[in-house]
């Protein structure tokens, strides 16, 4: 059964409303072509002011068209295979002032594609380490996190990226047949502590992928209290796939872990109302409201009142990559339903504290 959601009307109305942001000088120039990237020239280490100079300038130019910038904190990318200047131009479209940019590694321990793209085009993309993901990390995860550690810290990386420790296949995996990227790594293992005490004595935040359930719960608060001080994004809040298996995790539950741990973030990455994990045939995304429209009153609140521990994300993949316009709409529109107080500081202003420590 289809039902008409009012999300549609207002995506829309968003829609129009973004139509009058062009590209301008303050936005920073488009890319040559889509492949820019592939012959930029590196230079490491980033240089993060004068690259921090060129961001808060395109957040500023969006906020002067009276849009919402966004900073999206989780997209990876097949560089590959990217249209630079595709992805760059959607992301002015749809009022995307940043995305933090994680490179697949192609199978290799370690690749400079976000180097490459943050070169080519150092107006919108903040630097961000190569993906946790089959198959460097699920093959060979010792020389993959000692890469990751290496160039982190000598290229100057401000955040490292999503690191799956448990992770069943995403819809369009699923339904390819996809098993390779039904994860499982014990989060409180050798790879667990490695990660969890490198990020306590550089801090640098990182993302991990960690599917809701009862069972996996009480490693990852044992990481937590043993690392109290290490900046971890977990991402894809309440994105529940078999609700049988989660009884414990909700709007109570993330509320205490963000009262006990003080560095403990939540990106927003999660599909919409309507989006069905085809493994359990549930609507997986548990923050809607799906019986009065917008999102639940318990999750809305824990935001408001706790907005800087809440962070905008896309979510991209390497299959998704052209998705921009799919993914900000969807995006905006759980924005919107957020209390007023804490919109903006999910949009963008808690990522730029997370990775900078300033106030924007
Ligand atoms: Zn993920």
């Amino acid at each position: 059964m289809t039902r008409a959601y009012p999300f549609r009307a207002l995506a829309a109305l968003l829609l129009l409303s973004l139509a009058g942001l062009a590209s301008g000088a303050e936005l920073g120039q488009l890319p040559a072509d889509g492949t820019a990237y592939r012959n930029a020239p590196v230079a490491l280490p980033f240089d993060i002011a004068a690259l921090k100079a060129n961001w808060r300038k395109r957040i500023q130019a969006i906020k002067a068209k009276g849009i919402l910038p966004i900073i999206d904190i989780e997209s990876s990318f097949n560089t590959m295979k990217l249209d630079l200047r595709s992805l760059s131009r959607s992301m002015d479209d749809e009022g995307i002032a940043l995305v933090a940019y994680s490179s697949n590694s192609d199978g290799r321990k370690w690749s400079d594609g976000a180097a490459r793209v943050v070169s080519a085009d150092p107006w919108r993309y903040m630097p961000t380490t190569n993906a946790g993901i089959y198959p460097a990390w699920t093959e060979a995860p010792l020389e993959f996190l000692e890469a990751t550690k290496q160039h982190a810290l000598a290229d100057g990386y401000p955040l490292l990226g999503e690191f799956e420790f448990r992770h069943y296949p995403s819809p369009r995996q699923f339904r390819r047949g996809e098993t390779n990227r039904d994860v499982h790594i014990p989060i409180n293992g050798p790879l667990g502590h490695d990660l969890f005490s490198f990020a306590e004595k550089t801090g640098i935040p990182f993302q991990i992928h960690y599917e809701i359930e009862d069972t996996l719960l009480p490693a990852l608060e044992e990481m937590l209290r043993r690392y109290p001080k290490a900046k971890l994004i977990w991402c894809h809040l309440a994105q529940i796939r078999y609700a049988s298996r989660s009884t414990i995790y909700g709007p109570d539950y993330v509320r205490r872990l963000i009262e006990t741990y003080p560095n403990l973030y939540f990106d927003v990455a999660f599909g919409g109302p309507d989006s069905v994990y085809p493994g359990s045939r549930e609507h997986h995304a548990r923050i809607w409201d799906r019986a009065k429209g917008g999102i639940l009153k318990e999750w809305s609140d824990l935001i408001s009142h706790y907005p800087w521990r809440f962070l905008a994300a896309m979510d991209l993949g390497g299959d998704r990559q052209d998705q921009v316009l799919e993914h900000a709409q969807r995006l905006r529109m759980f924005l919107s339903y957020l209390p007023e107080n804490a919109r903006e500081i999910v949009a963008y202003k808690a990522a730029w504290k997370l990775l900078f420590g300033e106030d924007l």
